[in-house]
């Protein structure tokens, strides 16, 4: 796509005034400008239904009024808490994010876009929505709803697949912003247009308040946007845990805070075979049959972007290895069902 796009500069202005008279304003994360509220609201909106977040937005914060209070909290209350609203790395961010304003921010979020995305679990767009509703910020949201709008106004046929194309629709959603006032009627508005009237499959163009400006709909196809060709690819993974157990209790250790199972707890886990062969070393594993290590049955686990088999070899220790060889947590067999596990663990041990 190398055409230069004309921006319709009635856009910002329309939808401020729309919003103002017809949006939505009933929802209590709604005509708040406390950040806690807002990034709350839209954590959990990220995956989740209006009406499912409306319970369990309120009792969060009745359990948890303020973000220190939330980052003091141990994160299985924050589970617990979360429990049934699913994708659960959200409901560990959302504790990391808390205990980081708590600890580095005093209590109080950061008051731009930029600072709040360095926060864990707060992206572009969220980060560009907390700032825009609690602090004015004229900084433009772009997520999946408000790309659709977007693309569908600009006739924008660009590969959202792109990272260059995704890049050049931020540029664009920036230069349609109006000035600073307006910027939570605006923000609001671009989101309910997208959940309520630009919707995937049926957009209603007919009671859509920026229709005259809209592109997609005069070439006649709106639905076509926005364009995305590139196939979700997915790759293949392999890693080895090893089960180390000692008179009943069982080795686990903490994934690091960052990428899959982060904060889990996990037998050590080893990238091919020869790297668990030499981390067991110097075990004390006994000599006789059925010692040594034990092949487990092979675990196939899907994620969105990989297929991941999981082997493990068990070994039944004579005495502990040192901390400084394997560090952790030596857990009783029946106590592990008490961490929070990632899921084929937690098959595995219920196997
Ligand atoms: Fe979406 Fe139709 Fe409105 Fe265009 S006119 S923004 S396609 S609802």
């Amino acid at each position: 796509m190398s055409k230069e796009i004309e921006l319709p500069l009635q856009f910002a202005p329309t939808l401020v005034a729309w919003q103002r008279r017809h949006g939505r304003h009933s929802l209590p994360w709604q005509n708040t400008r406390d950040p806690y509220r807002v990034w709350l609201s839209e954590i959990m909106l990220q995956q989740t239904q209006v009406t499912t977040v409306l319970g369990y937005y309120q009792r969060f914060l009745q359990r948890f009024p303020t973000v220190s209070g939330l980052g003091a909290a141990t994160l299985d209350e924050v589970l617990a808490m979360w429990a049934g609203l699913g994708y659960y790395s959200r409901a560990r961010n959302l504790h990391a994010c808390a205990q980081a304003v708590r600890e580095q921010h005093g209590g109080a979020f950061p008051r731009t876009a930029a600072a709040l995305q360095e926060l864990p679990g707060i992206g572009r767009s969220t980060a560009a929505a907390i700032a825009a509703f609690c602090f004015a910020e004229r900084v433009a949201i772009l997520d999946g709803n408000v790309k659709r709008v977007l693309t569908r106004l600009l006739a924008f046929d660009g590969d959202m697949a792109s990272s260059a194309q995704e890049k050049k629709l931020w540029g664009l959603a920036t230069e349609l912003l109006p000035q600073s006032q307006d910027m939570v009627a605006y923000t609001q508005g671009v989101m309910d247009l997208g959940s309520g009237v630009c919707t995937p499959r049926a957009p209603q163009c007919l009671l859509c308040p920026v229709s005259e400006l809209c592109r997609g709909r005069e070439q006649g196809e709106p639905t076509k946007f926005p364009v995305k060709t590139k196939k979700l690819k997915r790759s293949q993974r392999e890693n080895w845990w090893l089960w180390l157990e000692h008179e009943g209790q069982v080795l686990l250790q903490q994934r690091p805070a960052k990428g899959v199972w982060a904060g889990l707890w996990s037998l050590p886990l080893f990238d091919d075979e020869a790297a668990l062969q030499a981390a067991a070393q110097g075990l004390d594993l006994g000599q006789g049959p059925g010692q040594g290590l034990e092949t487990m049955p092979r675990i196939q686990h899907a994620l969105t972007h990989f297929d991941w088999t999981l082997h493990t070899q068990r070994a039944e220790l004579q005495r502990r290895p040192a901390d400084a060889q394997f560090h952790g947590q030596w857990v009783a067999r029946e106590r592990l069902a008490d961490y929070a596990l990632p899921a084929p663990l937690k098959k595995m041990i219920q196997a």
